[in-house]
C-alpha cells in the first residue's frame, strides 16, 4: 500500500498539471484569437461585387461582412432592423453610392459609431459630368445609372479607394493592403485586354446590348458597345405594350442575334421581345449575383465579369476563349472569413 499511494498520488499530481495546462494554453489561445478578431477592422459592405473587391484587399486581416444577400434585387433592397446592429458595430462601411442603397444607408447613417467611417465607391470614382443617364436612370429622375463596377477598370478605381481607407485606418497591415492591390490590379488589367480582345471579335454591327436590367453602361461606354434599350422601368415595374412593340422593331430593324435578361430578374417581357425579333434569349447576366457559392474558387468579382462575357460574346457572334484562361481567384491564399450572405 505504501508503495502504491505515493503512485496515486503522483498519477493524480500529472493529471490535475495537465488539465491545469491545458486549461492555461486554451484560454492563452482563445483570448490571442479574440484579440485578433477585437483588432481586426470591422468592414460592412452592400452588394456581393463590391464584397468581393474589399476581400481581395483586405484578405483574412479584416473582418467583412455583406449586407445585401446574392440574387435579391440590390436597387430595392429593404435592410432588416437586425443590420441595425452590424451597422453599430463597423469600423468602415463601404457602399456603391449613387443612390444605389438608400436605405441601406440610412441604416447606416443612424446607427454608425461617431467615428465610423462610410466609403461610398461610386461616388468617389467619377464625377458627375461623367454620370451615364439612361433607359432605367433618366437624367430627369437626377439619379445616374449606378453600375460602375461591370467595367473593370472602374472595379478597379474601387480597389484603389478601398486600399486607400484601410491602410489610413490600419497602417500596421498598409503594406500588405498595398501588395494585394498591386495584385489584383494585374488581373483586372488581364480581365480589361482580355474584353478588348473578345469584343473585337463581335462584328461591328452586333456590338449593341439589349437587356432587361440595365448595368452596361460603364461597360459599354469603355468598350465601345452601345446599349440600344434596357427593358426594366426605372421603378422597377413592367414596361408598356408600347415600348415592348418598338424594342422588337429596333431589334429586327437592327438584325440582333441576341438580347438578355439578367438571373435576378425574371423577364418574361425581354424573352418575348426575342421570340418576335427572332433573336436569341440569353437569360444569364448578372451584376450582383457571384458565380457559385461562396468559398467556391470563381465567387468573386472577377468570375462575375468571366461569367458574363462568356455569356454575352459567343451569342452577339463573337469569341470568348480569350477570357476563359484568365485566374479570377481571391489575390490571397485560403479563406478569409468574409461572410457573403445567401
Ligand atoms: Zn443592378
Amino acid at each position: 500500500m505504501a508503495r502504491i499511494i505515493p503512485g496515486i498520488r503522483l498519477w493524480a499530481v500529472l493529471v490535475v498539471a495537465l488539465v491545469i495546462g491545458a486549461c492555461g494554453g486554451d484560454s492563452e489561445n482563445t483570448s490571442e484569437n479574440a484579440d485578433q478578431e477585437n483588432t481586426r477592422l470591422k468592414v460592412v459592405t452592400t452588394v456581393s461585387p463590391i464584397t468581393s473587391i474589399v476581400e481581395n484587399i483586405g484578405g483574412p486581416r479584416i473582418s467583412l461582412e455583406g449586407v445585401v444577400p446574392e440574387g435579391v434585387n440590390s436597387h430595392t433592397f429593404e435592410p432588416t432592423p437586425s443590420m441595425a446592429k452590424l451597422m453599430a458595430g463597423a469600423d468602415l462601411i463601404i457602399i456603391n453610392g449613387l443612390f444605389l442603397e438608400e436605405p441601406t444607408l440610412a441604416l447606416a447613417e443612424s446607427n454608425k459609431k461617431d467615428d465610423a467611417v462610410i466609403l461610398a465607391l461610386g461616388d468617389r470614382s467619377v464625377t458627375p459630368d461623367e454620370w451615364q443617364f439612361d433607359f432605367t436612370f433618366p437624367e430627369s429622375a437626377g439619379h445616374p445609372n449606378p453600375h460602375l463596377w461591370p467595367d473593370p477598370n472602374l472595379g478597379l478605381r474601387y480597389a484603389e479607394l478601398v486600399q486607400d481607407r484601410l491602410a489610413a485606418l490600419d497602417p500596421d497591415n498598409a503594406a500588405y493592403y498595398a501588395g494585394n492591390l498591386e495584385i489584383f490590379r494585374g488581373k483586372v488589367e488581364k480581365m480589361d485586354q482580355a474584353i478588348r480582345a473578345a469584343v473585337a471579335t463581335v462584328p461591328e454591327g452586333n456590338r449593341k446590348l439589349l437587356t432587361y436590367h440595365d448595368s452596361w453602361a460603364y461597360f459599354a461606354k469603355q468598350y465601345g458597345m452601345e446599349v440600344i434599350g434596357a427593358v426594366q422601368p426605372s421603378n422597377f415595374s413592367q414596361p408598356s405594350v408600347r415600348e415592348v412593340a418598338e424594342l422588337i422593331d429596333q431589334v429586327k430593324e437592327l438584325g440582333l442575334p441576341a438580347v438578355f435578361g439578367s438571373e435576378v430578374f425574371s423577364s418574361d417581357v425581354l424573352e418575348a421581345i426575342a421570340s418576335e425579333a427572332d433573336a436569341q434569349f440569353i437569360d444569364d447576366l448578372a451584376d450582383d449575383d457571384l458565380p457559385g457559392k461562396p468559398g467556391d474558387p470563381g465567387h468573386t468579382y472577377l468570375g462575375l465579369m468571366k461569367q458574363n462575357l462568356t455569356a454575352m460574346i459567343p451569342a452577339l457572334g463573337g469569341d470568348a476563349s480569350v477570357v476563359a484562361g484568365l485566374d479570377i481567384r481571391n489575390v490571397f491564399d485560403g479563406a478569409s472569413g468574409a461572410v457573403y450572405p445567401q
